[in-house]
């Protein structure tokens, strides 16, 4: 079994926000590739840009290489692309491997991965942490369960997209680590945004807080990378949404569920992450559950003064 060094033949599946940076990283290094998205406009302007083979199929992406890299929004839809009909394990080789660098779940991971050994087709989890700047400069970080041979194998593929690459054991524990990085940046975006909307409510300025947070011990990924630069600039675009970022707390929560560890706090977490994503809709950037904190804020506040209206205007 050889390892997966430039040209060789790869495939790539999924060339959003995320998928079109990677795959261009693997362009760059040599890498000889097969592409396709739903959107098969993504391909096409992906090979002007890039270079590479629009797939007319997925089975003929599956047909043409030795590697398919899934990079879809869900565990659903790679189950879908893998083991769906006219999917990608029908046509390729044994001995092939595919890379699932979506966020998916680990325990529908572990099920697509006894499907496909079947087959003698290795699966690899390979989620991946950094966001769409990093996915553009090669730097993500990636953390890697599956057979330790096959990881050998992909680890130059991976090594072209990210700087950091973690072996986290068993199949299925890439795609919990990612799920449990998640939950731990989600909530120190949100509580990080109720401090700053208590704050300001208090007379503080909110750039001072983020200012003053980074600094000292509150600081966290999402005061420095995100709070000045996507919600006060109000540009709200890190490229990374809120559907996604809801859909990984669920999965956190999922796997609590599964081991059994009691976690109230993720319970909470996921709880209102879902809520964010009914009210606000999945397609905005995550950064945007300022806003319905804000309009909450607002109607408290409204609350509050007719309240205090009706009790001032008591004898
Ligand atoms: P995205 O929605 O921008 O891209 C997903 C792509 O998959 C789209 O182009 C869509 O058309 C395509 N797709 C969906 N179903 C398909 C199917 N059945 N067949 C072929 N193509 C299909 O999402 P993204 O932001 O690129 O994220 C991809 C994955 O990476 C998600 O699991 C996400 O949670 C994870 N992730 C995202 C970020 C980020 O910052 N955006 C960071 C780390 C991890």
């Amino acid at each position: 079994m050889t390892t997966l060094v430039p040209p060789a033949r790869i495939g790539f599946v999924g060339l959003g926000n995320m998928g079109r940076p990677m795959a261009a990283r693997l362009a760059g290094a040599g890498y000889e590739l097969h592409l396709t998205d739903k959107d098969v406009s993504l391909a096409t302007n992906f090979v002007a840009a890039h270079g590479g083979t629009v797939a007319p199929s997925l089975a003929a992406l599956a047909g043409a290489v030795e590697a398919v890299i899934t990079m879809l929004p869900d565990g659903k839809a790679v189950r879908e692309v893998v083991l769906g009909r006219g999917g990608v394990a029908a046509s390729l080789s044994p001995g092939s491997i595919v890379i699932d660098m979506s966020s998916s779940d680990p325990i529908g991971t572990r099920e697509v991965g006894e499907a496909l050994r079947a087959k003698k087709i290795e699966l690899v989890d390979a989620p991946v942490s950094g966001g769409v700047p990093r996915a553009h400069d090669g730097s993500l970080s990636t953390m890697v369960g599956g057979d330790e041979v096959a990881i050998a194998r992909v680890r130059p593929v991976l090594e072209a997209m990210a700087k950091h690459v973690f072996l986290t054991g068993d199949l299925g524990t890439g795609h919990a680590m990612k799920a449990l990085n998640n939950l731990v940046s989600a909530g120190g975006l949100w509580i990080a945004s109720e401090a700053l909307l208590i704050g300001k409510r208090f007379g503080l300025s909110p750039e001072r807080i983020v200012e003053i947070l980074n600094a000292s011990t509150g600081r966290n990924n999402s005061t420095e990378k995100k709070f000045k630069q996507h919600m006060l600039s109000r540009s709200f675009a890190s490229g990374f949404s809120l559907g996604l970022m809801a859909k990984d707390l669920r999965v956190a929560a999922n796997l609590a569920a599964a081991t059994g560890q009691p976690s109230p706090l993720t319970a909470l977490c996921t709880q209102l992450w879902s809520e964010a994503e009914s009210k606000l809709g999945g397609s905005q950037d995550h950064t945007a559950i300022i806003k319905l904190l804000e309009a909450e804020d607002d109607a408290g506040a409204s609350r509050r003064e007719r309240g205090k209206t009706a009790f001032g205007s008591k004898p």
